[in-house]
């Protein structure tokens, strides 16, 4: 494969409206062929192409390598008053793998239909917002406007791995502090109806291993306290716990998945031999918990459920997200009052969630900053991490608009309490 050969003439369906394209759309296609895809990014790539960007916009840009390989950039638009707080416009540079198999279009080609469906990995997530920012801002750039406040655009690696050796390292680097963040934009999901739906906290990411040791013996007796015994009552407790929360889920009409604990049981491990019991059997679970949940008694119940289930039972966790910050989206916080008014003033209809997963936003607002999770996609299936994942030209082409009107707005946002 040719490393970055993606002229327009690449990419099979779009014969007759390659002319008329909007430039805005010819370039996200260009990004979208970019293989920043996991497990070996090109990243490289992604940097040389945000280089041009840059330039193009007559903006510096800073990279900031916060592990071996794994680099952040910024793009900074300062404003006429850098003393008041900035304006951060997020977005991670890597997409999830795909399987070639099932899709329609080559993932990394870019294709767009009869009907303006560009398919590619990235189109959802998230790809489309990083070029509707740097579109919104080549445009505001070109119109001579000036804001109060400096914009930041950032572009981060590794988000889809955990975001380990991207965001949640680069929060707590001076080059952080240094962009003196007031409030931040960051990926939110597609929505299928009219609304768009934005996310204002995340559910906390708990993985946990349970260990269950037994007595060991021959498998042709009845061995008092064995491990197995124990793995059965732990599995039972927690997906005991599973079909409640699913049942809440199922029975109330204003939940969504942010609302509820999902808890599913993902590997088990254990035993050497047909017919030797074995001295230890563990079970592991993926367990996201919403922000309405008290973590420690959480973790009380996981104690209680552990002991009920034998002597000797221990639990690790590979993950266990404590932070619980949410953005404020109270009419009286200036952030959320300017980001909504806007919207509104543009007849979009806003739907609040927690999100049900996880991005880089929980790092942002762990360290006290207000973030909220926007992709301007409306009448969109969601279709991030799957295959076929598609966007429509009218849709993205739509949000640089919303952008046009949301960074001018959260940008003159003035003096809240703390600044000068
Ligand atoms: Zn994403």
């Amino acid at each position: 494969m040719l490393p970055d050969k993606d002229g327009p003439s690449m990419g099979g369906g779009t014969q007759g409206t390659e002319g008329k394209e909007d430039p805005s759309v010819t370039l996200f296609r260009e990004y979208l062929r970019l293989r920043t895809v996991h497990p070996a990014p090109d990243y490289d790539a992604a940097l040389r192409f945000l280089d041009r960007i840059a330039n193009e916009l007559g903006v510096p840009m800073k990279k900031v390598e916060v592990c071996p390989g794994r680099v952040v950039a910024i793009m900074t638009w300062v404003g006429t008053n850098p003393a008041l707080r900035s304006i951060l416009l997020n977005s991670h540079t890597d997409v999830v793998p795909v399987y070639q198999e099932h899709w329609k279009y080559d993932a990394f080609g870019a294709v767009k239909d009869t009907e303006g469906n560009i398919y590619a990995r990235g189109t959802q997530d998230m790809k489309s917002v990083t070029i509707q920012y740097i579109e919104a801002i080549r445009r505001l750039t070109a119109e001579g406007k000036r804001f109060a406040r400096t914009i930041h655009m950032m572009f981060v690696p590794d988000e889809e791995v955990g975001g380990h050796k991207g965001m949640e390292t680069f929060v707590k680097h001076p080059e952080f502090q240094q962009l003196n963040i007031g409030f931040a934009l960051d990926e939110g999901l597609a929505n299928p109806e009219e609304a768009f739906t934005v996310f204002y906290g995340e559910r906390s990411p708990w993985w946990i291993t349970v260990r269950c040791p037994g007595s060991p013996g021959h498998g042709s007796r009845f061995v008092e306290n064995t491990a197995a015994e124990k793995l059965r009552k732990i599995i039972n407790s927690f997906l005991d716990f599973r079909e409640q929360e699913k049942q809440r889920l199922d029975i109330s009409e204003c939940f969504t998945l942010g609302d509820v604990t999902t808890v599913n049981m993902t590997m088990v491990n254990g035993g050497v031999a047909y017919n030797v019991i074995p001295a230890e059997m563990d079970v592991s679970f993926d367990m996201r918990i919403p922000p309405t949940v008290n973590l420690l008694e959480f973790e009380e119940k996981i104690k209680k459920w552990c002991q009920e289930a034998g002597e000797g039972i221990t639990y690790k966790f590979a993950q266990k997200h404590m932070d619980q910050n949410t953005t404020s989206t109270e009419d009286s916080d200036p952030w959320w009052n300017t980001f909504s008014s806007t919207c509104k003033n543009m007849n979009m209809t806003l739907k609040k969630e927690i999100f049900p997963a996880a991005t880089d936003s929980r790092f942002i607002r762990a360290v006290g900053l207000p973030a909220i999770g926007f992709s301007p996609m409306n009448n969109t299936p969601i279709l991030l991490h799957d295959h076929n994942e598609h966007l429509n030209e009218k849709v993205f082409l739509r949000g640089i608009q919303v952008y046009e009107k949301l960074i001018p707005a959260l940008a003159n946002v003035p003096a809240v309490a703390g600044e000068a």
